[in-house]
């Protein structure tokens, strides 16, 4: 134990594990094979990167993004670790530099594009020299669920990976992803012929980051822009690429630093907006969901949704991308009815481009889930036990940290309605019926659709025996039941509702089910006063001295061509400016500092906290 800590704090400059880390690390230099699910910012990256350091041979890393790779590369070097990747982006002779290098054992880890390693060349040449040479430690598998077809990001070069398998079966594999459903686990294991993995599930809960939803209203535009001027840097995500150019001309005319970035613009232009927002050159990105994967800036504050995401993982996703580095950022969605109205239309344009026909089964499925992001949105149960839930994991709300759970509401006894809506669905399925909610509710309120009628459902006993609740307000019931896990609702798109094991809890009337009730709507000035808040929370972002570190960082970071997180993180600067460190052996105590760093960089942060003294 004491020797990884003490292997951890030498490379990375850190005191302690992440939570999950440490089991994965251990069974990574047991030589298993391994399957880590771990949400973005969770540290997924060291969990291969200390055992690779640690074991003997080459550790070489598959991964489908380039900026990614050099991402990775650039913060390992800095770190004072011998890294290197081979992709597209480098010229033949340069390829072939590196492959000697690597050949001589010159560097413990190796990045490589799936389509690179898998080349007949490479497999008999660099490859089987490699094993027969230095060794191979071991193969790791980045972003994993691109080898399955039920994943979101699915690419066939990842399923001939298996071929490392055969032709090297000795060699442990580490797969990692952060978005896995159990269906595209048991692939991944399955595709890569895994043996026994051990298999590591990390919370995908974030608890850094505050989630709220905004009514879409003429205010939205100044509580963007309130958000902007308060600080920090930040993603605006909409829908299309007009509304991506409007917003971004709109706060640049409003004196922000934006740039916009979409698939529309020239790959140079899209490449430089990036590049100036990872080195702090503009603090906003207003961006189409383009935008985002590879990037690994640890110090995003806010992520806004303009427009609805078009699901509940894509939103995951896409607002993970704030509070990498750990500290408190926000996650904002504006959400009007129209939004639904728009995606509806989008859906209904998926049409075979061959036949004209619609493809009915990817708008069944798109629908269901404009419904679910809907739903989340609508809903005045604990956000983040939605997103949770959604990604199969069980989170016993109030988190304290959403919009729900933050604003004080009224909540209302429901038992009684939620037994009548359950027997409802209880009466169907002993006739073999399941039904989706919005169906159950013309029962429960008594309709005389021609749909009821035909199918003989006023003679259940529970016709009608809810006829004093709206339908909105039946509607609000199911969505809380549903996300507080007390029925199931089917995922293939029609979303029919059924009972579980806690339904029958309710029914038996052991279990008591509490909704609240929906928020008075708001004033716009309640999202400016959030911004504020979330300025205020960034604690020592003001302090003087602070601001004079992270100058230095950039000075730093522009003369040597870098990002400005590669050198330090914002917490790191945030102890730095507390401690005031004088000297090189308290420097080193830093988190995140380590023997590398300390070397490269101690003397000139130092001489700025001893300046600032004087
Ligand atoms: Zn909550």
């Amino acid at each position: 134990m004491a020797q990884l800590i003490a292997a951890l704090k030498q490379n990375f400059g850190f005191d302690a594990f992440r939570p999950g880390q440490e089991a994965v690390v251990r069974d990574a230099l047991a030589g298993r094979d391994v399957l880590a699910l771990m949400p973005t910012g969770g540290g997924k990256s060291l969990c291969f990167q200390l055992p690779a350091l640690l074991q003997a041979g080459v550790t070489l890393v598959v991964s489908p993004l380039i900026a990614l790779m050099q991402d990775q590369v650039r913060l390992l070097r800095d770190n004072g670790i011998a890294a290197s990747f081979l992709n597209s982006s480098l010229d033949a002779s340069e390829q072939s530099r590196r492959i000697a290098a690597v050949l001589r054992g010159d560097y413990k880890l190796l990045y490589l594009a799936p389509e690179r390693l898998l080349l007949p060349e490479f497999l008999d040449g660099p490859l089987q020299r490699l094993a027969d040479g230095p060794g191979i430690g071991a193969f790791v598998i980045d972003e994993a669920h691109c080898v399955s077809e039920w994943g979101h990001d699915f690419r066939p070069d990842y399923r001939q990976l298996s071929v490392l398998r055969r032709r090297h079966p000795g060699i442990p594999m580490w797969c990692f992803t952060a978005t896995a459903t159990p269906r595209v686990r048991t692939d991944i294991a399955v595709q890569l012929a895994l043996d026994e993995p051990a298999v590591h599930l990390t919370s995908f809960n974030r608890p850094n980051l505050h989630y709220a939803v905004h009514a879409k209203s003429k205010h939205s535009y100044a509580e963007l822009l309130a958000r902007g001027q308060s600080g920090g840097a930040g993603i605006v995500y909409c829908l299309s690429r007009r509304r991506v150019d409007e917003l971004a001309a709109r706060l640049q005319n409003d004196g922000l630093k934006a740039h916009a970035y979409h698939a529309g613009l020239d790959a140079r232009v899209r490449h430089d907006h990036q590049e100036a927002f990872i080195r702090d050159d503009v603090q906003i990105i207003v961006a189409t969901i383009a935008f985002g994967m590879g990037i690994n800036k640890p110090d995003v504050r806010w992520v806004v949704h303009y427009d609805l995401p078009k699901s509940l993982e894509g939103y995951y996703q896409e607002s993970g991308r704030a509070g990498r580095d750990g500290d408190p950022a926000h996650c904002v969605l504006y959400f009007g009815a129209g939004d639904v109205r728009t995606g509806e239309f989008l859906i209904q344009q998926k049409i075979d481009p061959t036949t004209g026909e619609p493809l009915e089964d990817e708008q069944r499925i798109a629908r269901q889930q404009l419904r679910q992001v809907q739903s989340f949105a609508e809903s005045t149960d604990c956000r983040r036990a939605l997103l949770l839930r959604y990604l199969g994991e069980e989170f016993q709300g109030p988190c304290g940290g959403c919009d729900n759970c933050c604003a004080p509401r009224s909540v209302e006894d429901a038992s009684l309605a939620a037994r009548q809506f359950l027997s409802c669905i209880a009466r169907l399925a002993q006739r073999s019926q399941r039904y989706g909610a919005a169906y159950l509710i013309e029962i429960l309120r008594g309709a005389k659709t021609e749909r009821l009628l035909a199918r003989g459902h006023e003679h259940l006993s529970v016709y009608g025996i809810g006829k004093e609740r709206s339908v909105e307000e039946w509607r609000n019931l199911a969505r809380s039941l549903l996300h507080q896990g007390l029925m199931t609702e089917s995922q293939d798109g029609y979303a029919v509702l059924s009972l579980n094991e806690r339904s029958w809890e309710v029914l038996r009337e052991e279990r008591r089910v509490e909704i609240a009730r929906p928020p008075a709507a708001k004033p716009g000035g309640a999202a400016t006063r959030d911004g504020r808040r979330a300025a205020g929370s960034d604690g020592g972002a003001h302090d003087a001295l602070f601001e004079r570190l992270r100058a230095l960082r950039k000075r730093l970071a522009d003369q040597m061509g870098l990002p400005p997180y590669v050198i330090f993180h914002d917490a790191t600067l945030r102890e730095m400016a507390a401690r005031r460190p004088q000297t090189l052996s308290v420097f080193a105590e830093l988190p995140g500092v380590g023997q590398a760093k300390l070397a490269r960089y101690g003397e000139q942060f130092i001489e700025a906290i001893r300046q600032s003294a004087g």
